[in-house]
């Protein structure tokens, strides 16, 4: 016989959308359960951990979870710019620290977390809606049965997919990364290295995490190239290429490996007892593929929206749906002019990348960081797509000119 738990919600995974979701919901004296496959929370690290400060001081973040950043480089092979703002504005996290915090919070507030959990199906009811999951841990088989399913088990969506809504994503980066200790670093200064030697569609990256540590990575689209994250990062740091070589002597500390969708916001985050949240709904800003801020935001959406249901008695797909309006509102008409972006991004030559970087020259710091976190309405950045004297910075902004119509 399995063993079998009663809850009102079963959130499955515990990175931060699933971490937040059930941080509100018990908040909101709903009983949850959050489980997680792994030994302990974010005990395998597959992100680079880039976000900024605004935000995650918003979430109670605080300052010794990250290392704070106040330039931003860019280099491609002919040309360099780096943009520097008065104030730290992104933070690069430290990965684990934050990750656990966020757990601890949700355990705080009364949710129960069960770690070397591993959920393999969903369970219906007679009408086909999911009523629970079944998971095995190192003692058996477990079903937790719950009235809410919250799927925040990242890339792989496993709740949905194995309720037939999602198959796998078409579309997305998948990224190699060592931290290491390194000789030379600047900790206020990340790089970005565009161009073909680093990544032939996307990018690699310096992300210092501290006094003398880096993340030092390589990010690879899915289907459009077919490189090999992790030989390619072998490769530059091998060959010391562009400003790798300011390291000086590297020591690898620790390797990550992560996949993160990039098909837009196509899918469907609804349905009856069941919400998908973060990387499960493809909550991210492609234009770096970051999305630990807008998981860490609907992941608290999503408990809020189920907790008023469960408060309500009606679960059903119409009461869940304030969640899909509430993110849809707020990102989806960035997301789109950021992946037409991503888009001119992914076709353009070496050349053509060292005259983009003149563009993003022209750029103020808060225009340059609204941009990179496709925040298009915030600055004055629209008025560049009409007024600048260059074509080149016009067409550039002309993509995301149209946003919020
Ligand atoms: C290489 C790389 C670099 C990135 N860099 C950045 C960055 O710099 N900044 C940024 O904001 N974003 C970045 N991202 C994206 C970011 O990591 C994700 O958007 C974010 O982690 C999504 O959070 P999540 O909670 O939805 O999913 P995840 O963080 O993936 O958490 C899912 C959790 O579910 C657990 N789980 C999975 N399957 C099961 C199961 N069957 N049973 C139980 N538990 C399960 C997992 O162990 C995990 O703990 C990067 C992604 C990659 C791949």
């Amino acid at each position: 016989m399995s063993k079998e738990f009663h809850y009102d919600i079963i959130v499955v995974g515990a990175g931060p959308a699933g971490s937040s979701a059930a941080f509100i919901a018990a908040k909101n004296g709903i009983k949850v359960a959050l489980l997680e496959k792994e030994s302990s929370v974010a005990e395998t690290v597959r992100t680079s951990g880039v976000t900024w400060i605004q935000n995650i001081k918003e979430y109670g973040i605080p300052d010794d979870c990250f290392n704070p950043i106040k330039n931003y480089s860019f280099c491609s092979p002919n040309n360099e710019v780096t943009i520097s703002g008065g104030k730290p504005q992104a933070a690069v996290l430290d990965v684990r620290k934050t990750y656990r915090l966020l757990a601890k919070q949700a355990e705080d507030a009364g949710a129960d977390i069960f770690v070397k959990t591993n959920v393999k199906d969903s369970i219906k009811n007679e009408k086909g809606d999911i009523i629970g999951v079944s998971a095995n841990n190192p003692e058996g088989d477990i079903l937790f049965f719950g009235k809410v399913i919250i799927d925040a088990s990242g890339f792989g969506s496993v709740v949905s997919k194995s309720m037939g809504f999602v198959t796998q994503w078409k579309r997305f980066g998948a990224g190699a990364e060592y931290e290491v200790k390194a000789e030379n670093v600047d900790s206020e200064t990340w790089w970005l290295m565009v161009g073909e030697k680093y990544s032939p569609a996307g990018y690699a990256w310096i992300f210092p995490t501290g006094k003398d540590t880096v993340r030092i990575g390589v990010g690879v689209g899915k289907p459009e190239s077919s490189v090999d994250p992790t030989e390619r990062l072998k490769e530059l740091m091998e060959s010391k290429e562009g400003p790798i070589s300011k390291l000086g002597k590297i020591t690898p500390i620790e390797f990550h490996y992560g996949l993160i969708p990039n098909d837009g916001l196509s899918r469907k985050t609804v349905y009856n007892n069941l919400i998908l949240v973060g990387d499960s709904a493809g909550q991210a800003n492609p234009l770096v593929l970051e999305g630990i801020r807008y998981a860490i935001k609907f992941g608290r959406v999503a408990g809020s929206v189920a907790s008023q249901a469960i408060k309500s008695k009606k679960t059903d797909e119409s009461s869940l749906i304030p969640y899909e309006d509430n993110w849809r509102k707020e990102i989806e008409s960035k997301i789109k002019s950021a992946g037409k972006v991503q888009n001119r991004w992914i076709g353009l030559s070496d050349e053509q990348w060292d005259k983009e970087l003149d563009i993003i020259k022209e750029l103020k710091s808060e225009e340059f960081l609204d941009f990179i976190k496709a925040d298009f309405g915030l600055s004055n950045m629209l008025k560049l797509a009409t007024h600048h004297p260059r074509l080149a910075v016009r067409q550039l902004f002309g993509l995301v000119k149209d946003i919020g119509k």
